[in-house]
């Protein structure tokens, strides 16, 4: 149910984030006919710019407009919905000349109901004067919504995701906002609601009777490029681990839910998560990459302060400690400077029981979030032909040759849609946050340093699978990697 006479704002227009994601995400979803009848769009920040300006910025990422005249004919008429304001963040005046604006535009509008959608792609630094002069000066207080979106970072830890929650609640109510984790947007992870709920052979093997190990893995095969002075403060389990690696766990391991509506999906979430104890300095490995085949390290990235101990490759196993899964690990890992780009969630199986078979190899559910969507289950099967031999094969479900025509919207498509309807349930709860930052705080508190010498992460080459440590870490919790042999003998079959 998108509402007629909605205008979207997005703040922070001038940045990375709205150029690359946000713009084209409402693009797409104006030229698939998917925004409110005449939605109007809004650009603020402080950067001053012209209308051509603005419009050649915020339509610098939409992909193929030189070879598609369809697309460039749509970007056209996109550009006719935009306007610009520039204002400062933490200045009433400038926020009363957005009021102004809106007004403007709202004028036309046949009927008294209006909608005010406001989109923060800011740092973390002005979120909090932004909601608050939003709400005082541009907030509608008659018919209709208004909402809020805003992005992590939700603080660096517990008390300080509190404090900024606890604030902007003062100002926008946990109904109006909307907190964006763009994992939850991922074709791939909707899917696993399907997957598992949809399925009675996936159900009945979904516990700890069937699963040994489940691994969680996030690999960028880039370093931080120059940009290091912001990753630094955050670090690879504030960037990736606490957040999205954490909300697909959620959702990998809920209960049932009793229906779709967001908030039975979100209260399954929190049970789960407030069932995971914080994790431990044993059950943690931090890497940091260091200069190979020609790719300079972590420390010799000039915006990277001298001596850094900052973890760009993190592994950390979690528990859960429920019925369904007491005992099996959570494996999440995430790095930097890789061997390949890659998110995965990969279940192995338990060994079947011994006897009429002899090492053959485990089962494992794949599933690929990005690139290339798949799901494949790793099954072994008789090698065609007259020997009796099992041989691991797969059951392959690969999104591009299963579904031909499909378009597999982005992420910020998804969300951007979600919140024009006012379904939360791909957002993350406010008592979703702070439960995810209760099983990371700890951790946290001792990479940083807060009450000892902060640990040094070992090292590993740019380029390589991660730290050679990565191996043993994870035998220790069960994976057990097939030979690479492809053959498995089988005794006596016939
Ligand atoms: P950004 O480019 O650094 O900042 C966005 C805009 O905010 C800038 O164009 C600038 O606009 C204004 N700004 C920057 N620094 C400021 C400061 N210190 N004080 C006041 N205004 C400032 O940030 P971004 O990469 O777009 O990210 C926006 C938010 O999305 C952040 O919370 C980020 O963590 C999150 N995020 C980003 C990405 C991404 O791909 N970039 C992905 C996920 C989440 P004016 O100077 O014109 O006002
Ligand atoms: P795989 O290469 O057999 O195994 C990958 C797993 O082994 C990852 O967990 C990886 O860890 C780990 N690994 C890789 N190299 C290692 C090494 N040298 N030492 C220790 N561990 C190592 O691939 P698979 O994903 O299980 O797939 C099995 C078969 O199915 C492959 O032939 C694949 O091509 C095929 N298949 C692929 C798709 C698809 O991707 N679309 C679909 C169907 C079938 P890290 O992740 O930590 O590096």
């Amino acid at each position: 149910d998108l509402k007629d006479n909605t205008i979207i704002v997005v703040l922070g227009a001038s940045g990375d984030l709205a150029k690359k994601k946000t713009f084209p995400a409402l693009f797409a979803l104006y030229r698939q006919g998917f925004l409110p009848r005449d939605c109007k769009i809004i650009g603020y920040a402080r950067t001053k710019m012209d209308k051509p300006d603005f419009e050649k910025r915020a339509t610098s990422y939409i992909k193929n407009a030189e070879d598609n005249k369809d697309i460039a004919n749509a970007i056209e008429s996109f550009k006719t919905i935009l306007t610009y304001v520039a204002g400062d963040y933490e200045d009433g005046a400038a926020f009363d000349k957005l009021r102004g604006h809106l007004e403007g535009i709202e004028s036309s509008y046949q009927s008294k109901e209006i909608n005010r959608i406001f989109y923060l792609a800011l740092p973390p630094t002005v979120f909090i004067p932004v909601a608050k002069n939003l709400k005082e000066h541009c907030y509608n207080p008659k018919a209709g919504v208004n909402r809020i979106i805003i992005e992590k970072p939700f603080g660096k830890d517990l008390d300080s995701a509190r404090d900024l929650l606890n604030t902007v609640k003062q100002y926008w109510s946990e109904d109006e906002t909307f907190r964006i984790d763009h994992y939850l947007g991922k074709e791939m992870v909707k899917n696993l609601l399907v997957l598992r709920f949809a399925n009675i052979a996936m159900g009945a093997a979904w516990d700890k009777n069937s699963i040994s190990n489940v691994q969680i893995t996030f690999k960028e095969p880039f370093g931080t490029e120059g940009r290091g002075g912001y990753f630094d403060e955050f670090g690879m389990i504030r960037d990736v681990l606490q957040n999205h690696l954490l909300q697909v766990l959620s959702v990998l391991t809920m209960e049932r839910p009793v229906s779709f509506a967001a908030e039975d999906i979100r209260d399954e979430k929190v049970k789960v998560l407030r069932s995971i104890p914080p994790i431990e300095r044993n059950d943690t490995l931090l890497g940091q990459y260091v200069s190979a085949n020609g790719k300079p390290g972590y420390l010799d990235d000039e915006t990277v302060p001298p001596n850094s101990t900052c973890p760009t490759f993190a592994a950390t196993t979690l528990w859960i400690h429920n019925p369904r899964w007491e005992g099996v690990p959570f494996i999440l890992k995430a790095g930097k400077a890789l061997n390949e780009s890659k998110v995965e969630v990969r279940i192995q199986f338990k060994d079947v029981t011994q006897g009429i078979f002899k090492d053959i190899a485990r089962n494992e559910l794949v599933i690929r979030i990005q690139p290339n969507e798949a799901v494949y289950l790793k099954l072994n099967s008789k090698t065609p032909g007259l020997y009796t031999r099992a041989i691991p094969t797969e059951m392959d479900l690969t999104y591009k040759r299963r579904f031909l025509e499909a378009k597999i919207p982005e992420a910020y498509e998804a969300l951007i849609l979600d919140a024009l309807r006012g379904d939360h349930s791909n957002f993350v709860r406010h008592d979703e946050l702070d439960v995810a930052w209760k099983i990371f705080t700890p951790i946290l508190h001792w990479i940083d340093g807060v009450n000892g010498p902060r640990p040094r992460p070992v090292s590993y080459p740019y380029g390589s699978r991660g730290p050679k440590e990565l191996e043993a870490f994870i035998e220790k919790y069960g994976y057990k990697r097939n030979s690479d042999a492809y053959f498995w003998p089988v005794t006596n079959m016939a």
